[in-house]
């Protein structure tokens, strides 16, 4: 089963009176159990084709499914309960909330879906413990490292158990050594047994050789697709 698909998606944003076209008839698609690297210029539509597949946009034109749930067919209610549901996101700044500890962070997902916080603590801490910051649970992420608070956002993600995590240049703010660490923890959300699928938007070439699957995007189109190496080469 394809955890995502893409079907001559075109994205138009306006700028003033002037449609900027961002995405020129998208086709893709995506199996479970893969980590797929998206790379591009700035300004190829990374960012735009990561919330189509996300439900965070409806493309202009063009079909985007979800676990074969066509997301055309679904009201404003159902795509947000999708999103939240079926999806993960990771952001480049981590996006955490200052007043609440990691774990409770990670929580959060969880408790927006009316869990009680005493059920959902163990949850969190086991995802803490999987990402390696068990040890920081209590702490705020002012009192983390940006590899740190990266980690405790890729623990979020996962508290709902998403088929699909959506990552924009999830290493972007952090030194190497730390980004190759994480991009290697991204990974393994794709090859744990989950068949879940990692897409993730990046400059580094680093992080597309580390991934099963390179696309790269060139004006709003797919200009390559497939085996890392080679993608890498043509960019
Ligand atoms: P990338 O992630 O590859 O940098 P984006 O998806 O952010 O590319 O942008 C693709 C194109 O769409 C660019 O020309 C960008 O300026 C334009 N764009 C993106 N978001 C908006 C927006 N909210 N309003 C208008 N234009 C946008
Ligand atoms: P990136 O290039 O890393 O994808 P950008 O800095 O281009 O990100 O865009 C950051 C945010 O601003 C995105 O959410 C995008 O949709 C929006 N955006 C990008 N270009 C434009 C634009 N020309 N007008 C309005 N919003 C934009």
């Amino acid at each position: 089963m394809a955890a995502l698909r893409l079907d001559g998606v075109v994205h138009d944003y306006l700028r003033g009176r002037q449609p900027v076209r961002a995405l020129n008839g998208v086709s893709l698609t995506i199996g479970g159990g893969q980590c797929v690297s998206v790379l591009g210029p700035s300004g190829s539509g990374k960012s735009t084709m990561l919330h189509v597949m996300g439900a965070l946009d409806i493309p202009s034109e063009g079909r985007v499914f979800i676990d074969d749930t066509d997301l055309a067919a679904l009201d404003d209610d159902a795509l947000s309960d999708l999103r939240r549901r079926r999806v993960g996101f990771i952001f480049q700044f981590f996006n955490l909330l200052p007043a609440l500890t990691a774990w409770e962070n990670v929580a959060v997902p969880r408790l927006l879906d009316g869990v009680k916080p005493g059920s959902v603590r163990e949850e969190a801490m086991a995802l803490l413990e999987r990402v390696g910051l068990a040890d920081r649970a209590e702490h705020r992420p002012g009192e983390l490292s940006g590899g740190q608070m990266q980690r405790v956002a890729i623990a979020r993600s996962l508290i709902m158990d998403p088929g699909i995590v959506l990552a924009d240049e999830p290493t972007g703010n952090l030194d190497s050594r730390t980004g190759d660490e994480l991009l290697d923890l991204l990974a393994s959300l794709a090859h744990d047994g989950s068949e879940r699928s990692v897409v993730m938007v990046t400059h580094s070439m680093d992080a597309a050789l580390r991934s099963d699957r390179a696309v790269l995007l060139t004006d709003g189109e797919v200009a390559g697709d497939g085996v890392p190496g080679d993608v890498v080469a043509k960019f």
